[in-house]
């Protein structure tokens, strides 16, 4: 599995040798509207409208609307349909994990990739190349959606959010117990979390049931639509209220999910003295909390940390790695000093919407 160039196999009938491999740069390229695969006539999470987009999941930054055709799990499909309404693409496609399908000269096959619910690896085999592109991953738990798949490949695209060893998440289990430890202790008091719309958000409500809390969890209307999407694709999430409409006092005690911009505006005031939490990858650094006021930092991420990074990159047996998305350098260095080709991918227009600051359009209004 650890190759990097074309293999000469054969020879042809003028003698020559033939090859049988394509480079993988020849199967995938970056380019402005994304990753785009020549010889299968479709770019993968493009920024811009294209004719044929292959999506992996459905945050803001990689599912974009206004494609020709869309290819994607039944879940990003859905989830852009709820945010950007029925004519978000010409046509769309469903595929399963585990699916394989022929698009021009290539085979395409989704796995999952333990990101979001939906979420997915896309595997772009091309005679015997085979270079998986992993979207966002992570290999922690999550009960939200189906866990990472390792994909044997030979060259593995990986993100790099969270690509420098200082980032060690840790147990988000760990991470709700300080949640839970502080609503004990201030029983007069609301607390307020911030957490993006699509996954941290299902997914901080899923750890704090399996956690024992079976309270009442309120919601900022804005994120009402993708939870309730959640539920209707089997991820029990417990009694759920709505924050509009509640008295003051009633939220004394209680757990509210909001956008994260939602947790520092006027908004805050229909709550009794917040507690305000932020549940995100970035609350391992002490700067950003205090910047964003947050009083309760969780470190609960839906990115691969460094040693999630590393082990993921050892597993898949990739003798290339093409890093995109973060903090490239540091990751490259690493498969470098390990013997393997690696390369920043200079992609943009990635990162800005599940651990980035923006919040999509429409997502962050008080509905
Ligand atoms: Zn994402």
């Amino acid at each position: 599995m650890r190759r990097s160039s074309p293999r000469i196999t054969g020879k042809n009938r003028r003698n020559r040798p033939y090859i049988t491999e394509m480079r993988p740069q020849d199967i995938l390229m970056p380019v402005a509207a994304g990753l785009c695969c020549k010889p299968g006539g479709f770019h993968i999470d493009p920024v811009r409208p294209v004719e044929r987009a292959v999506i992996t999941h459905g945050h803001s930054d990689h599912a974009r609307p206004g494609h020709g055709a869309v290819l994607a799990t039944q879940e990003t499909l859905d989830m852009m349909r709820l945010r950007y309404g029925d004519n978000f693409a010409g046509s769309t496609q469903a595929i399963a994990y585990g699916e394989q399908i022929k698009l021009g000269d290539v085979t395409i096959k989704f796995h999952p990739a333990g990101h979001v619910l939906g979420s997915a690896q896309i595997a772009v085999s091309c005679k015997d190349t085979c270079i998986v592109a992993s979207g966002d991953y992570k290999d922690a738990p999550d009960p939200t959606c189906a866990p990472f798949e390792v994909v044997p490949c030979d060259v593995f695209i990986t993100e790099a959010t969270f690509g420098l060893p200082v980032f060690r998440h840790g147990d988000a289990a760990d991470e709700i117990k300080k949640l839970l430890a502080s609503v004990t202790l201030f029983p007069e008091r609301a607390h307020l979390v911030g957490a993006y719309s699509l996954g941290k958000a299902q997914r901080v409500i899923a750890l704090l049931r399996a956690a024992g809390y079976d309270a009442p969890i309120y919601l900022h209307g804005a994120m009402e639509k993708l939870t309730r999407y959640y539920e209707s694709r089997g991820v029990a999430l417990g009694d759920l209220r709505l924050v509009k409409g509640m008295k003051k006092a009633d939220l004394a005690g209680t757990i509210t999910l909001a956008p994260p911009s939602a947790t520092s505006d006027i908004w805050t005031r229909r709550f009794p003295d917040p507690v305000t939490a932020f549940a995100s990858g970035w609350m391992r650094v002490r700067a950003r909390a205090r910047q964003r006021g947050v009083e309760l930092p969780l470190v609960i991420s839906d990115h691969a940390d460094w040693d999630g990074l590393t082990a993921t990159i050892d597993a898949t047996g990739a003798g290339e790695v093409w890093v995109t998305h973060g903090q490239e350098d540091a990751l490259v260095h690493w498969c470098t000093a390990k013997g393997l080709a690696a390369r920043p991918l200079d992609l943009v227009g990635y990162g800005d919407e599940d651990e980035g600051d923006a919040v999509p359009l429409g997502e962050d209004t008080e509905a």
